[in-house]
C-alpha cells in the first residue's frame, strides 16, 4: 500500500510501526447536525480502515468527539461552540452534546462506517488534559496570561515545518488586541480560564480557578492515552493542517519529545453546486435531506467513493443520481449472479491494487464496471467499500421465479395479455424482466 503523506509531501510505501496499525481521526464538534460534507471525510477514512484490513493488517482506530473547548473562531477567541449550541437549543451544553452525538452516530451507522475501536469524548479526558498541561509547563513550554495557559511556539524549533508556516507573516497579520499578552502570534491556549461573570457551563477547577481545555489538547491527550505515540496514521481535513494538527504535533513534542504520527492523510472539501457548504447558502444537506429526495446513504457513499480524497469535489444532485444508477447497475449484476453462474476473472486483485495506490477508489470502480465478477468477488467488494450491495439485493422469492416461468410460457403461446399482466405484477414488486436470447432475467428497478 502507498499513501500521499502530508508530512513529507510524498507518496510513500506504507510500513507499519508495529503489529497493530494505530489510526487516529479528528472527529466532529457535536453542536449541530453533521452535513454530507462533514461525512465525506469519515467515508474516506472508512475506506482506509477497510483497505488496511483487506491487506491483512490489524487496526486500532480512535475517533474523538469534541464536546468542549472548540471556539467559534477555531482559535482562542469567540464562544465555545457547545455553549452556542446550548443557547440556540435552550438546553444544557451536556444535553446538546448528547443529542448531536446520537444524531452523528445514527448517520455513521446508516453509512455503514466501521465502528471505531475507541470513541473518545473530549469531556472524558479533562483530567488527562490537566496532567498534560502540568507536564508541558514542567518542560518549559507554557506561560500564563489572564486568559489561560498558552503554548509558547518559539520553544518548539520545528513548529513551522509541518504546514510550511510563514511565522513572520503570521506575526505581521496578527490582530493587536488578540496578541497583547501572547508572546508569539502562533501561540495557542492549552487551557482557558473562565472569567468572572463569563457564562460557560462546562467548567473544571484547575490551578484554583474554573476553566476548560483548549480545543487542540484533547487530540494529543487521547492519542497518548489510547494509542501511544507515535501512531501510524493520523487523518483529518486539509483545514486542520496549519493550526489544529500543527498544534497537536507541538503539544506532543512538549509532552514527551516524540513525533505524533508517521503518516498524515488529509482530505479536501466537498463543494455543493460549486460553493462551500455553509448555513448562509442553505446547502448544509444532511442524510435526512437526501432521503427526502429519494437517495439512500449508500447512494451518497457511492458518490463519495467515485472520487479521490485529495481532490476537491463538486456535489450536485445530478451527479448523485448518476451514482445511484451506477449502484443499481452493480446490484443488478449481483442479481444476475443468483440466476446464472458468473466465472470470476480474478479482477478483485486489481481492484484492491487500485485502492492500495493512495486509496484510488475511482480507478477501482472503473475496474468493477468493466470486469466479470462472481458472487465471491462481490462479497469482497462489499467488505472493501462497505456499500451494502449484497444486503440491499436479496434474491427474489420462489413465487417470482414461478411468475417468470409462467410469463415465458404465455409468450411462447403468444398469450400477450397474460404476459403483460405478469410483467405489471412484477413491476409492483420493484422487479423488471429483461429478455435475452438465452432466457429472461429479473432485475431490480
Ligand atoms: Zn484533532
Amino acid at each position: 500500500m502507498k499513501f500521499y503523506n502530508t508530512a513529507t509531501r510524498k507518496v510513500e510505501e506504507f510500513k507499519p510501526l508495529g503489529d497493530i496499525v494505530k489510526i487516529y481521526t479528528c472527529g466532529p464538534t457535536v453542536y449541530n447536525y453533521a452535513h454530507i460534507g462533514n461525512f465525506a471525510s469519515y467515508i474516506y477514512w472508512d475506506l482506509l480502515v477497510r483497505a488496511l484490513k483487506a491487506n491483512g493488517y490489524n487496526v486500532k482506530r480512535v475517533l474523538n468527539l469534541t464536546d468542549v473547548g472548540h471556539l467559534v473562531s477555531d482559535g482562542d477567541e469567540g464562544e465555545d461552540k457547545l455553549e452556542k449550541g446550548a443557547r440556540r437549543e435552550g438546553k444544557s451544553a451536556f444535553e446538546v452534546a448528547k443529542m448531536y452525538i446520537d444524531a452523528y452516530m445514527k448517520d455513521f451507522h446508516l453509512l455503514n462506517l466501521t465502528e471505531p475501536d475507541v470513541l473518545a469524548r473530549a469531556t472524558d479526558y479533562v483530567k488527562d488534559d490537566m496532567e498534560a498541561v502540568d507536564e508541558m509547563t514542567k518542560n518549559g513550554f507554557t506561560y500564563e496570561t489572564r486568559d489561560g495557559i498558552y503554548y509558547d511556539t518559539s520553544k518548539f524549533p520545528g513548529y513551522a515545518d509541518f504546514a510550511r508556516l510563514d511565522l513572520e507573516g503570521l506575526k505581521a497579520g496578527a490582530r493587536v488586541d488578540f496578541s497583547d499578552e501572547k508572546h508569539n502570534a502562533a501561540d495557542f491556549a492549552v487551557w482557558k480560564f473562565i472569567q468572572p461573570g463569563e457564562k460557560h457551563e462546562m467548567r473544571w477547577d484547575y490551578l484554583g480557578r474554573p476553566g476548560y481545555p483548549g480545543w487542540h489538547l484533547e487530540c494529543s491527550t487521547i492519542i497518548h492515552k489510547e494509542l501511544g505515540e507515535p501512531i501510524d496514521i493520523h487523518t483529518g481535513g486539509i483545514d486542520h493542517i496549519p493550526v489544529h494538527h500543527t498544534n497537536e504535533i507541538a503539544q506532543t513534542y512538549a509532552l514527551n519529545g516524540k513525533p505524533l504520527a508517521k503518516y498524515w492523510l488529509h482530505c479536501d472539501f466537498i463543494l455543493i453546486d460549486g460553493q462551500r457548504v455553509s448555513k448562509s447558502l442553505g446547502n448544509t444537506y444532511t442524510l435526512d435531506d437526501l432521503a427526502a429526495r429519494g437517495f439512500s446513504p449508500m447512494d451518497y457513499k457511492m458518490w463519495i467513493l467515485q472520487g479521490h480524497f485529495q481532490g476537491s469535489r463538486n456535489f450536485t444532485f445530478e451527479s448523485l443520481e448518476a451514482a445511484k444508477s451506477r449502484r443499481l447497475n452493480w446490484r443488478n449484476r449481483i442479481a444476475l449472479c443468483y440466476q446464472k453462474e458468473i466465472i470470476s476473472t480474478g479482477a478483485f486483485d486489481k481492484i484492491l491494487e487500485a485502492v492500495n495506490n493512495n486509496l484510488n477508489s475511482a480507478e477501482a470502480f472503473a475496474i468493477i464496471d468493466n470486469s466479470d465478477l462472481s458472487m465471491e468477488d462481490w462479497k469482497k467488494i462489499d467488505e472493501l467499500f462497505g456499500l451494502n450491495l449484497i444486503n440491499d439485493t436479496p434474491d427474489v422469492e420462489k413465487e417470482v421465479y414461478e411468475l417468470i416461468e409462467e410469463r415465458a410460457y404465455a409468450r411462447a403461446v403468444k398469450d400477450y395479455a397474460v404476459s403483460d399482466e405478469i410483467r405489471d405484477k412484477l413491476a409492483v414488486k420493484g422487479i423488471a424482466i429483461r429478455d435475452t436470447a438465452e432466457k429472461a432475467f429479473w432485475e431490480y428497478i
